[in-house]
């Protein structure tokens, strides 16, 4: 299959389980995961309408970002200080802001580039996850991110738990919903290629999507 009918089957089968929900299908953004895949198929999704990538490493980022045409690009991967002032010049919007230090670093950053940058508190969800903070943490991060006059928090991100149970998967996405509730914004990212369903059911407004639309990643970094 292409990449094309790849995207135009996830959408309409997003689109599907949404109205089954009884949620409005627009309320629900696709964002095209590249890591570890070739940019080729990265084009081809946005030549067929896809608007949002993330990526996870800033090299790889770099080097995408500079075949594709304009999109709006989104950090989901672990941020580390030391990276901060590349990953604001980079991206659009940082998803996976888990502790203050990274925010500050972020913050700084955009106030040097003079820009308001969006971001969300990665929330961990899940018993195997390395990063993320507590739903209680989430809460008063979100509050001390705010003093920032350069970050908007617009909501939370979280992956779900790695593991077939489906009811562990919704319970774990419910969970951020709730916290998200509490965190407010307009932005749940929840939900990957194994886990969306559940995520559209838990009120996800944003999907992050890897191999389900673009086939199996390189175990290597391309
Ligand atoms: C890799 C990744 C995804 C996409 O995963 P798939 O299972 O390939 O859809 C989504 N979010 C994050 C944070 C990722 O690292």
């Amino acid at each position: 299959m292409s990449i094309a009918s790849r995207f135009a089957a996830l959408r309409a089968a997003i689109d599907a389980e949404a109205k089954a929900c009884g949620r409005d299908p627009d309320s629900i953004a696709i964002v095209g995961v590249a890591k570890r895949q070739p940019v080729e198929r990265v084009r081809e999704a946005v030549a067929a309408g896809l608007r949002d990538v993330g990526e996870n490493y800033v090299q790889e980022a770099q080097a995408a970002f500079a075949r594709l045409p304009p999109v709006r690009r989104h950090f989901i991967g672990h941020l580390q200080r030391n990276k901060a002032r590349a990953v604001v010049a980079l991206f659009d919007m940082v998803q996976s802001v888990d502790r203050l230090e990274g925010g500050a670093a972020l913050a700084a950053e955009a106030e040097r580039a003079e820009r308001i940058l969006p971001v969300l508190v990665q929330l961990n969800v899940s018993p195997v996850e390395r990063f993320g903070c507590s739903p209680d943490e989430a809460l008063r991060l979100a509050e001390a991110l705010r003093r920032f006059p350069a970050l908007r928090v617009d909501g939370v991100m979280a992956i779900g738990p790695l593991t077939e149970d489906r009811s562990a998967i919704a319970a774990a996405f419910l969970q951020a919903a709730k916290t998200f509730g509490r965190v407010g914004g307009s932005t749940l990212s929840i939900g990957m290629s194994g886990d969306w369903r559940e995520a559209v059911r838990a009120g996800s407004t944003m999907v992050r999507i890897g191999t389900q639309l673009f086939g199996e990643r390189a175990t290597e970094n391309v």
